[in-house]
């Protein structure tokens, strides 16, 4: 085996690296060796591996030895390309240090540009470009950005001197400064920097060039850096690899700019090559949203707009419409790029596959597959899950009336409603305490992710469709109107102004139409998300490959047709409980509980039973035909009773009974922990008349309809927290007999199943011996989360953020299935069971059956199917698609 190999050469059509390297070379560096490769213009440059970052926080921030080597080898080779030689006098090669992680974590970690200045090496560069002022400009901002990212000098104090020096010279803006201001400031700050931290600024340009490495593997482990790959699950141990590439220069004159774009609308999804450029400017500029960028295009300019590249620039533009053509054939994706044009010759910087709304995502997944540039089952890996849940929301009801203050930038669709906030830490502690908030900044940067993720939705001022509110915003799938010009933000007064006067103080309530750009005051009402069109060509084809069936958990008609206009293919829970509490029958369920005796309870239980035959009828309408489980009652009984003592003494009335009486019964049935109490398949053992009249009502609904309306009826009976096959025997001999019972009385015979939850870690345990009596198995993993952890799922909301925050545990067990856990007992459930009875019907119906991680692992274990809430139907389809696929 040769030695190991740190850094990657590319440049001049030739790289060592690729684009399946991302996870040795980081995403930047493998697409920058790649885009060389295919012949695109890319400044040569060396990528030092993530694997060098791994090394370095493993022996104690040391290199390896070989790196030093390695690196000087790989800039020669740079040197040689570009004729430049780093640190010369007269003709020194500038380069940008950058990171570059196997995911993009835009904006996280730390960038240095124009590395290899210094007294001597600026001189060299007044000479190449014949531009003084550019020289110094340059010089200056790396002096800023060196002192700040690598000697922890603070930007304050350096900006302060800058608008120092502007106020003397009366001038506003920075492009009103001269060369001879910028040699000035070169020298104030690196003696500010002397001053502050007691070193001197690093003339060395080999020096600058450790220094900058050095803090871009520092950078992998800042704060931002952490909450980042918290938030989006991305494991520490990858590392960073690190990009050392040729400086090229936007900001050298009018015919230089600098510029990003996607190869097709990370919107919408429209196959429309959308970029932003400025003219004579630096790439940092247009990301960071201090300079509204320009469209690149004519096509869809507005009034007010300044030229498009196309005009300014028309050979650059054509060159970059042919990149963007090569780009998606060659990546058969959506890229985002980045570009940079020096003295009318275009660099590429970046590709990588662009960030895209849900929306996008769909559509240009479907228009792929038209185009033929990719199969239907790409097309369907190419949609995350979760990603879904941003079209299943709502959007503004378009009836309703909407006072608009204000409009910007349809940055991120979707339409959000909250009281204002100024600042991250604000959204944050909102948040926490349940408040939907809107988070108002002038700009957004990296600092304030935490808020972005704690708000509804985001109001920025300033920046462009790809500025940092607008991207991230979107790859959390939040509702965002950038760039919005017509406010102005008051941090200190707690407000912001809008142009036509209203003044919206902290605390107001305001909506957003992200898909529109609108700012409105007050809370505007929203209607359903429509699924058709491009969302149902791909959802068909998610139906294609995936093995599990997804049903619903839904208790009303009403949910029950939301669910199947969501594709679900059943109902694996409906909770009967939900019904007891309807204002027409709670006095008789009440009445029932509360009765001293068999009778009492017999003669309740008969006001309760053609309600809830009725509405086991709608039910099984609704789904036509489609297979329903239903579970009898769970609850402790004690959840439905009175509690005031007026609704006591009406009860009494009703019943007869003193008020006395039943307020002792009310003592008696409550609970200390009623989660472990009496209830479930409890309250059937030891009150049989309950179950009996509810599966009495399940079989009188489904032979009527068999009966006089054609149906085709298999109800599922469910028998809720069995934890001993006894219990399971004795109820499913009782509702044998009353099916039985009924069948014979209407004169029809129908297939019906008996089954069980599988909730309490005995159950799971013993499924070999329960499935004796069980047709099917339903995971109820709410239950046997809180059991398994013997965690209370009312009580957990105190504790469990803190746990998750300190990463004592990786999510939320009642969010996402804990695998290891409670997960083994799923997996030995499904297989005891299966020992038993091999055809037996296994489902999941606890919340993580729309957890996409847990469908995955669902899909594992082996089950049937998966049962979830209505709105996470398509979610679950087409994580189920993805597990099938392997993903
Ligand atoms: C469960 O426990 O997972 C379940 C689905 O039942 P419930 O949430 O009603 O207790
Ligand atoms: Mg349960």
């Amino acid at each position: 085996m040769g030695a190991q190999k740190y850094v990657y050469f590319f440049g001049a059509g030739k790289a060592d690296g690729n684009a399946k390297m991302k996870e040795l070379l980081g995403g930047k560096g493998a697409n920058l060796a790649e885009m060389t490769s295919i012949g695109l213009p890319v400044p040569a440059g060396f990528t030092i591996t993530t694997e060098v970052c791994t090394e370095y926080y493993k022996n104690g921030r040391k290199y390896p030895a070989a790196l030093d080597a390695e690196v000087k080898t790989n800039l020669a080779a740079v040197e040689k390309l570009m004729g430049k030689k780093f640190g010369d006098p007269s003709n020194p090669l500038l380069v940008s240090v950058r990171s570059g992680a196997r995911a993009s974590m835009p904006g996280m970690m730390d960038t240095i540009l124009n590395l290899g200045l210094n007294d001597t090496t600026v001189k060299g560069i007044i000479a190449q470009s014949g531009d003084e002022r550019f020289a110094y400009d340059a010089y200056r901002r790396f002096v800023q950005m060196y002192s700040d990212v690598v000697m922890g000098m603070d930007k304050e104090a350096l900006e302060h001197l800058l608008e120092r020096k502007k106020e003397a010279r009366g001038v506003h803006l920075d492009t009103d400064l001269t060369a001879a201001d910028w040699k000035e400031l070169v020298v104030a700050f690196k003696a500010k920097v002397k001053e502050t931290l007691g070193a001197d600024f690093p003339e060395d340009p080999e020096e600058q060039l450790w220094g900058a490495i050095g803090a871009v593997f520092g950078s992998w482990m800042n704060q931002r850096a952490i909450t980042y790959r918290k938030l989006n699950s991305i494991p520490a141990e990858w590392g960073t690899a690190v990009n050392v590439q040729s400086m090229v220069f936007g900001n050298m004159g009018n015919d230089c700019a600098t510029g990003v774009a996607f190869t097709r609308d990370p919107s919408t999804g429209e196959n429309y090559f959308y970029g932003e450029y400025l003219v004579n400017a630096q790439g940092e500029d247009v990301v960071a949203g201090i300079r509204t960028p320009q469209p690149i295009n004519k096509a869809k300019q507005k009034a007010g707009d300044l030229p498009a590249m196309e005009d300014v620039l028309p050979e650059c533009y054509l060159q970059l419409c042919n990149i963007r053509d090569i780009l998606e054939r060659h990546y058969k994706d959506m890229q985002d790029i980045e570009f940079t044009i020096e003295k009318g010759v275009l660099y590429m910087l970046q590709c990588r596959s662009g960030k895209r709304t849900a929306k996008a995502a769909i559509k240009i997944a479907v228009d792929m597959v038209k185009e033929g540039l990719i199969d239907e089952k790409t097309a369907v890996l190419r949609v995350a899950p979760s990603q879904l849940d941003q079209l299943l929301h709502p959007s503004l009801d378009p009836k309703a009336k909407k006072e608009i203050i204000a409009k910007g930038l349809p940055a991120s669709p979707g339409a959000a409603s909250g009281e204002v906030v100024f600042t991250a830490d604000e959204a944050e502690a909102a948040a926490k305490l349940g408040n939907k908030v809107i988070l108002v900044r002038v700009e957004t940067s990296p600092e304030d992710i935490h808020g972005m993720h704690a708000a509804q939705g985001i109001l920025t001022a300033r920046g462009g469709m790809t500025s940092h509110a607008a991207v991230v915003a979107r790859g959390m799938g939040k509702c965002c109107v950038a760039g919005c010009g017509d406010i102005k933000v008051d941090y200190a007064g707690h407000k912001l102004v809008a142009k036509n006067g209203v003044v919206v103080k902290k605390g107001d309530v305001i909506t957003l139409d992200g898909s529109t750009g609108e700012v409105m005051l007050g809370a505007v009402p929203t209607v359903a998300a429509e699924v058709s069109g491009d969302f149902a060509t791909l959802m068909g084809w998610v139906d294609k490959f995936r093995r599990m069936k997804v049903r619903a958990n839904a208790d009303t008609p009403h949910d029950a047709k939301t669910a199947r206009d969501f594709g679900a293919e059943g109902i694996g829970l409906c909770r009967t409980e939900h019904m007891f509490f309807e204002a027409n029958r709670i006095a008789a369920v009440r009445e029932m509980i509360l009765s001293e005796d068999i009778e009492g309870r017999r003669k309740a239980l008969l006001k309760i039973l053609p309600m809830q035959k009725g509405d086991f009828k709608g039910l099984f309408r609704e789904m036509k035909g489609l297979p329903v489980t239903i579970r009898l009652l769970d609850p402790p009984l004690h959840e439905f009773l009175p509690q005031e003592e007026k609704d006591i003494k009406a009860l009494a009335e009703t019943m007869g009974v003193p008020a006395e009486t039943l307020r002792h019964k009310v003592e008696f049935l409550h609970e200390f922990n009623p989660m472990l109490g009496h209830r479930g398949c409890r309250l059937g053992v030891t009150f049989p008349e309950i179950y009996d009249m509810q599966v009495q009502a399940i079989m009188e609904a489904a032979c009527e309809l068999v009966k006089d309306e054609g149906f085709q009826i298999v109800p599922e009976i469910m028998i809720p927290l069995v934890a001993v096959t006894k219990e399971l025997g004795i109820m499913r001999a009782n509702a044998v007999a009353v099916c039985e019972e009924v069948m014979a009385k209407y004169g029809v015979k129908i297939e019906y199943l008996i089954g069980t939850m599988i909730e309490l870690p005995r159950a799971a345990i013993t499924a070999d011996s329960i499935a004796t009596e069980a047709d099917f198995f339903s995971f109820g993993t709410n239950d046997l989360t809180q059991t398994t952890f013997g965690l209370s799922r009312d009580d957990a909301g105190k504790f469990l953020p803190f746990y998750v925050e300190n990463g004592i545990l990786d999510d939320d067990p009642f969010v996402t299935l804990d695998q290891n856990g409670v997960g083994c007992l799923v997996k030995m459930g499904c297989e005891k069971g299966r020992q038993t009875k091999a055809g037996i019907k296994l489902g999941i119906c606890g919340e993580h059956g729309g957890d996409p991680a847990s469908v995955m692992f669902c899909d594992k274990v082996g089950l049937d199917y998966v049962s979830c809430s209505p709105f996470r139907v398509p979610i679950a389809r087409l994580a189920a698609a993805h597990a099938s696929l392997g993903a």
